[in-house]
């Protein structure tokens, strides 16, 4: 059955295809957009295509946030004036039409934010220039190691009397395309405009200010955060033979940022899920537990996709067995991260021997995802779903991050290693 699993996955087209469709005519679905609408009702459709029993759509509140104009330039009485590459921040509030233009000061931490203190920040654009590890194999944990300038910069900056913070994309790559992502507030601190900038402009904003610390910065956006409004997580279902009140599910999130057409983050993870359903009936499989493809909305900015998914499952009484995230992009498929302990992560560890034919060798106790962690508190096997990842964030939450960029055989060897391994799970009750 595995082989089988595979061999349809690696002939077929249909996955490719709907990921083409999502990039090319849902691009830029961020919650509530007419875009996500769009994907929302893509991916109901093709649910049904791929034969699942149940196909519906679980209301979830979202939160509306629109870029505006956006523009940055670095002026220097040396250098001159020249365009940074840069994209607003989700949730960021706006500067006026007209903009700030204010002096920089550059760091790389909050601890030397603390040491400049307010005398040295006030009113002046903070610049966070920490770049990502590239030592790292792990390229999630270089990731996480970079990205809280993004995502707390601006509050913190705010506290020293800071007019906006510039932040270093996050990524490991060295490219003019900025990468963008939610920034946070925290309740107490005045809103300041927050911006990413690519890694070529923040290397050659560093050589200007080390050259002449007088550059100033220059910064037009008008984005805009509305009241929240309401969109949508699409399921569909195969239900259990035996237990139909048991579930495994397996997905992604349905929405991306603004900028990108969200190839792997994540419309791959959502194709792969639907395409878990079209094998199951491809296959004629019948599972024991109910199998659901579930693509989440707002993972990228406030994860209430992830929450509503949970509340409703447990305000059911249905009982989640185990739960799979694709959202670290779809290359060639390296295994599973199992949140799991002893014998239970050794039995789900055995199963790697089915995979080793496709290479695919890394079952791990390791973490899953935003989406299925609220499922935690009950109990549910959390699972993630792991390819190679060092191309990863040379993609993520930027324009780079389009169809193209997809292979269709890596794709294709995704799907299937997902469907075999809930497959797996349910026949052998693990
Ligand atoms: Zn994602």
């Amino acid at each position: 059955m595995i082989k089988s699993i595979f061999d349809a996955a690696l002939t077929d087209q249909t996955a490719y295809r709907n990921l083409e469709y999502l990039c090319k005519n849902t691009k830029g679905r961020l919650p509530g957009s007419p875009a996500a609408a769009e994907a929302v009702e893509y991916t109901r459709q093709e649910l049904i295509k791929a034969g699942a029993d149940t196909v519906w759509l679980q209301r979830v509140p979202v939160p509306h946030w629109e870029r505006g104009f956006e523009e940055c330039k670095a002026v220097s009485s040396i250098f001159g004036v020249t365009d940074l590459s840069i994209s607003t921040l989700g949730f960021s509030v706006g500067t006026t039409e007209d903009g700030i233009i204010a002096g920089v000061i550059e760091v790389k931490d909050f601890d030397e934010l603390k040491k400049l203190g307010k005398q040295k920040i006030e009113g002046k654009i903070v610049f966070f220039n920490r770049a990502a590890d590239n030592t790292l194999v792990n390229t999630f944990a270089a990731y996480g190691g970079a990205v809280s300038q993004r995502t707390q910069g601006a509050s913190e900056a705010s506290k020293f009397g800071a007019a906006a913070v510039i932040v270093r994309s996050a990524t490991n790559a060295l490219d003019d395309f900025p990468h963008t992502g939610v920034t946070r507030y925290a309740d107490e601190v005045t809103k300041i405009p927050a911006v990413a900038v690519s890694t070529i402009d923040a290397e050659l904003l560093s050589k200007w200010l080390r050259r002449d610390p007088a550059t100033r910065i220059s910064l037009i956006s008008t984005c805009m955060n509305y009241p929240d409004t309401w969109s949508y997580n699409v399921i569909g279902e195969i239900k259990g033979s035996l237990k139909p009140n048991e579930y495994i599910t397996n997905g992604g999130h349905l929405d991306a940022w603004d900028i990108t057409e969200g190839a792997h983050d994540d419309a791959g993870g959502c194709v792969q899920a639907i395409e878990m359903i079209r094998l199951y009936k491809t296959l004629n499989i019948k599972p024991k537990r109910t199998v659901r493809a579930v693509m989440f909305m707002n993972e990228e900015m406030s994860g209430t996709g992830g929450r509503g998914y949970a509340s409703e499952a447990s305000a059911k009484g249905e009982v989640h067995y185990a739960a799979i995230e694709s959202d670290r992009g779809v290359m060639s498929p390296r295994g599973f991260g199992f949140e799991a302990d002893g014998e239970r992560l050794e039995k789900l560890q055995s199963l790697a021997k089915w995979f080793a034919p496709y290479n695919i060798r890394d079952f791990d106790k390791g973490g899953s995802g935003s989406d299925i962690s609220p499922l935690r508190p009950s109990g549910t096997l959390l699972i993630g779903y792991i390819p190679d990842v060092q191309r990863y964030f040379y993609y993520h939450h930027s324009a780079n991050d389009t169809f193209d960029k997809v292979n269709i055989r890596e794709l294709q060897m995704g799907s299937a290693a997902s469907a075999a391994l809930v497959y797996l799970i349910d026949l052998l009750d693990i």
